[in-house]
């Protein structure tokens, strides 16, 4: 482990100022279950953790049906996971968050630091992207707002600038008759990398699909909001041909790598599978039904 100063602000502006004093070693430690991994394995040069958890704005849930969901960039994944509105109105947020790492890690882990840390195969990128999520950014020349699926630029890299981080995540209210599903292939049943992601938040009018929003992970640099797989959708009855129109389109867009994981035609296989299934769940749960057990 390297030599690193713990900072634990309790102010935004005094967070941006130990930022800007630490320079590109100063790291935000929000749940610390990446940060701290990469620092200790010298992944990461940090010569000073800024701790944001004592900041008021980085913690907490908020909803609102006129304002839509506010979740604190360092709330831990369990908090959002138990919380009753957020399962109620956002099932597609506690699909990833039940699920990132184990018990341990959805006490520490949060949302903010999955997005931060860029993972192509990250297993809330596709939810943020689909659940329409705006990161609130703040930093030396005040606030910003960016898209979830903007954020990301390669693996590990997003579009913060010096001295900014995220504050909280913003989601607007779900349409009426909406529903959306994340779900995720690993070769075991908890603790492991997603050989692909994949996520769909659509709303129906009777059986016909008027919005869709489609994205899939680990099968790209970063995660992709995949605008033709909804687009296939949309204005369209769902059925077996539309659905296979748009899981078909996500498995064009996938350009996945070769590793130890999974081969490139198994993974662009995965995207159509998961792309299907995400699709049909999403439609159960917008007419009020469960989704499957996959
Ligand atoms: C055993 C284990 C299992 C795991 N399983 C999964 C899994 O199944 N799926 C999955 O996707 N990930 C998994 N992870 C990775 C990790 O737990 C998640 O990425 C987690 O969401 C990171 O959140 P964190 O708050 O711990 O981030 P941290 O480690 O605190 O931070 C991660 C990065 O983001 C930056 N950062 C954090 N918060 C902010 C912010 N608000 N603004 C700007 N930058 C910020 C940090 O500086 C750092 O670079 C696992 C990790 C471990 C150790």
């Amino acid at each position: 482990m390297q030599d690193v100063k713990y900072t634990r602000p309790a102010s935004i502006q005094e967070a941006i100022r130990l930022l800007q004093e630490g320079g590109p070693t100063a790291r935000i430690l929000a749940g610390g279950t990446d940060i701290i991994v990469m620092a200790r394995e010298r992944r990461r040069d940090t010569s000073v953790f800024v701790d944001i958890k004592a900041i008021p704005e980085t913690m907490g849930i908020n909803f609102d049906a006129a304002s839509g969901l506010t979740l604190g960039a360092a709330t831990p994944l369990y908090q959002i996971y138990r919380n009753e509105t957020v399962a109620r109105i956002y099932p597609c947020l506690v699909d990833s968050a039940s699920l990132i790492g184990g018990t341990a890690i959805q006490g520490r882990a949060t949302f903010g630091g999955n997005l931060a840390n860029a993972g192509p195969a990250a297993d809330s990128i596709p939810s943020l992207i689909v659940m329409e999520c705006v990161a609130n950014i703040v930093g030396p020349n005040g606030q910003r707002q960016v898209k979830a699926e903007d954020f990301c630029t390669a693996p590990g890299r997003n579009l913060l600038e010096a001295g900014e981080f995220i504050v909280s995540l913003h989601f607007p209210t779900p349409a009426a008759n909406s529903g959306a599903r994340f779900l995720r292939f690993i070769p075991r049943n908890e603790m492991d990398i997603a050989v692909v992601n994949s996520a769909t938040n659509l709303t129906l009018d009777g059986n016909t699909v008027t919005a869709a929003r489609i994205s899939i992970g680990a099968v790209a640099p970063k995660p992709l909001f995949v605008l033709e797989a909804g687009a296939a959708l949309i204005g369209k009855p769902l059925t077996d041909e539309t659905i296979a129109a748009a899981a078909n389109a996500a498995r064009d867009a996938a350009t996945p790598i070769d590793d130890m994981r999974g081969s490139i035609r198994q993974r662009k296989h995965l995207a159509y599978v998961l792309t299907e299934r995400t699709i049909r769940d999403a439609a159960r749960r917008a007419r009020g039904e469960a989704a499957q057990e996959h």
